[in-house]
């Protein structure tokens, strides 16, 4: 088996959902590749996430935020054409503007594979509308964009690493935004999920303070969910995470991670059925 050198958000959400993907996603040696899931939801996440970061990036902070050139640069996949854009972006004079974002979005869209026409067509009108808004959005405040940040959780626990897609400072304080590509979530779910209170304390690590206001912009949507987070409910995630690193390790040394079924997950998000009794169990095979 693998060490597991670091943790991650995502990491931590695919060990909750079942131990036995985390492991073939991150332990297992012979490093199996994911099949049968869905690659529509991540590229058009890529995609978006790109152009709502270079745009402030290349307009307003181009000598003030910290950006390092990505080495993976491809004509095959959406990732690595990006990435070729972000490094000519940040070595030309010029900044990004909304025709550039607009063909940008015309020539990769297509690299998409989408299910189905009707998805094809609702996630492009989405798009476009939210790209047209993006130069009209405020950005005056922003002190950290894609914000690289790793928290030592000690005792130890490997470090847990990430990236804060938005990072602003206004006159109460530091705002964090996270862009979703995703349906909106309630606010209850919102405030079951670590992501932020791990946002939070990278906040803390990096500019000495605490968030007071915590933000996901539905971006298909149009709409932003603002939510605030006591700091006990820091702590805690810091204790869930520790506990969850315990299981880890646990699971390692007995060298077996238990597989926990959940049909709609199994189905469509683990990527690793094929090789998991349980999902044969439940449906053959
Ligand atoms: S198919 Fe389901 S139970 Fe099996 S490894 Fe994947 S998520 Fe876990």
């Amino acid at each position: 088996m693998r060490e597991i050198r670091k943790l991650s958000n995502s990491a931590l959400e695919r060990f909750t959902q079942c131990p036995l993907s985390f492991f073939h996603q991150y332990v297992n040696e012979e490093r199996p590749g994911q099949e049968g899931v869905e690659s529509f939801y991540a590229d058009y996440g890529i995609l978006m996430h790109f152009l709502v970061e270079m745009y402030p990036r290349t307009n307003f902070y181009k000598d003030s935020l910290p950006f390092k050139p990505s080495n993976f640069v491809s004509d095959g996949d959406i990732n690595g054409v990006l990435n070729g854009f972000s490094n000519q972006l940040m070595e030309r004079e010029d900044p990004l503007t909304l025709e550039q974002m607009l063909i940008i979005y015309e020539e990769l869209f297509p690299m998409i594979d989408f299910p189905n026409q009707e998805k094809r067509d609702e996630y492009y009108e989405q798009g476009l509308t939210y790209i047209n808004s993006i130069p009209e959005m405020d950005w005056s405040k922003v002190v950290g964009l894609e914000a690289k940040f790793k928290i030592d959780l000690q005792n130890g626990v490997v470090p847990l690493k990430g990236f804060i897609d938005k990072v602003e400072r206004d006159d109460k304080g530091l705002i964090v935004t996270d862009y979703k590509t995703s349906k909106p979530y309630s606010h209850n779910a919102i405030m079951a999920k670590p992501q932020l209170p791990i946002y939070g304390m990278a906040c803390f690590l990096m500019y000495g303070e605490l968030p007071y206001k915590y933000r996901y912009d539905f971006v298909r949507f149009g709409k932003v969910v603002e939510v605030e987070i006591p700091i006990e409910r820091l702590t805690e995630v810091k204790n869930v995470i520790k506990f969850k690193y315990m299981q880890m390790l646990a699971y390692q040394r007995q060298g077996s991670f238990p597989a926990q079924y959940q049909d709609f997950y199994c189905k469509n998000f683990c990527g690793f059925n094929r090789l998991c009794d349980r999902y044969k169990q439940f449906n053959g095979g």
